[in-house]
């Protein structure tokens, strides 16, 4: 066992503070990570806070975790010490389910193991995130990231990217379909960049009229003002593709409304509440209604690559761990733009 600094929260109530946690050993197959980097996510907050329920404490957050491998297993094949690395959502799955043999790690029929708030694949050892030091995870879990990046700006493209990725593969976004991206936080940052990257015609939906500019700089073809009742009406039946990003609850129905016949949308935020849904959302236009979640291993290793290949990171603000609290605040305030990263050097 190696101790670790890392920041904790102890109870939903209570503020992030220095703590130290237990890193078991390097087995044959674990690359150890020093972590270099690590994003806010806004499911850093829902789950410090217990919002969704199950919050386990005392909880290390943390799953956009970038650093350089300090030490490796004896079978370890892909990593060598000196090498950058990263880790998302997961530190391990069951790797035999049939949702883990079609790389769908994140459906793992066991549950997969998360990277914090949860536990390791034994159901006992509980697993702490990137707000930390150091990190020991199995290869198999580990992404590789390229050094043509700057690597604070890579950090949040281990969540928010990969989740905003995977839908737009997995409803096969092609050059000229018109997709809206509601909500420019963390994710919805990385959901324009990625479709514009892609050759989609991309609106951005937003309650900030005052981030306006910054959307049309991220590759946003254009903007509407969801506080307006002009936008829906303005794009009704308009979208082929609905990415929404919003982390609190929201009359899904009115963004239905915007979708072309067979159109679908796809939840990524996870507010608190339910909001209910009028089947004539769907029925008119056989619209979809669909949710995704991260993405899997080798899913998130693709869109390293593509961010690599079109230059694609995050903006992000870097800021020392001693103001993750104050970090939390402003991402309630909608004052964010567009990931808080964690410097860990001043951990
Ligand atoms: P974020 O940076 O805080 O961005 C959320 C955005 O939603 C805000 O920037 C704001 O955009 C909009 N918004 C916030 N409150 C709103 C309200 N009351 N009404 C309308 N719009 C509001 O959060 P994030 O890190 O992108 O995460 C977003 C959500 O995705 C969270 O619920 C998070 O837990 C979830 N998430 C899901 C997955 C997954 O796998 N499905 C992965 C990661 C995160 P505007 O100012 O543009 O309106
Ligand atoms: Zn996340
Ligand atoms: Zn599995």
């Amino acid at each position: 066992m190696a101790i670790a600094k890392a920041y904790a929260a102890t109870s939903p109530s209570a503020p992030l503070a220095p703590f130290q946690i237990e890193r078991r050993e390097v087995g044959p197959h674990d690359v150890q990570i020093e972590v270099a980097y690590c994003g806010i996510c806004h499911s850093d907050l829902h789950q410090v806070k217990d919002e969704w329920g199950g919050a386990k404490f005392p909880m290390v957050p943390g799953h956009e975790i970038v650093g350089r491998v300090t030490a490796v297993g004896a079978h370890v094949k892909n990593f060598k010490e000196g090498d950058l690395a990263g880790v998302g959502c997961m530190v391990d799955s069951c790797r035999t389910c049939p949702s883990c043999e079609r790389d769908l790690e994140q459906f793992c029929e066991k549950g997969a193991a998360f990277t914090y708030n949860g536990t390791e694949m034994d159901r006992k050892t509980p697993t702490y995130g990137g707000y930390s030091s150091s990190l020991v995870v199995n290869e198999g879990f580990a992404l590789k990231i390229s050094p043509k990046l700057d690597l604070a700006a890579v950090a949040p493209l281990l969540c928010a990217g990969i989740t905003t990725y995977s839908p737009l593969r997995h409803w096969k976004v092609k050059k000229g379909d018109k997709v809206g991206v509601v909500g420019l936080g963390g994710l919805g940052h990385m959901a324009v960049k990625l479709a514009a990257a892609m050759g989609a015609e991309v609106t951005m939906l937003s309650t900030s009229k005052s981030k306006e500019e910054d959307a049309r700089k991220l590759g946003a073809h254009h903007f509407g003002l969801t506080s307006d009742e002009a936008t829906f009406k303005r794009l009704a039946g308009h979208f082929d593709l609905i990415i929404d990003t919003i982390s609190a609850p929201h009359d899904y129905n009115k963004y239905l409304g915007l979708l072309r016949v067979e159109g679908a949308m796809v939840l990524l935020g996870v507010p608190p509440e339910p909001t209910p849904v009028a089947a004539g959302s769907l029925i008119f236009g056989r619209r979809t209604l669909s949710g995704s979640l991260i993405g899997g291993i080798k899913e998130t290793q693709e869109m390293l690559d593509f961010c690599a290949e079109h230059g694609i990171v995050s903006e992000i603000e870097l800021i020392p761990v001693q103001q993750v609290n104050e970090a939390y605040e402003r991402m309630l305030k909608n004052d964010v733009r567009y990931r808080f990263v964690l410097d860990m050097k001043t951990l």
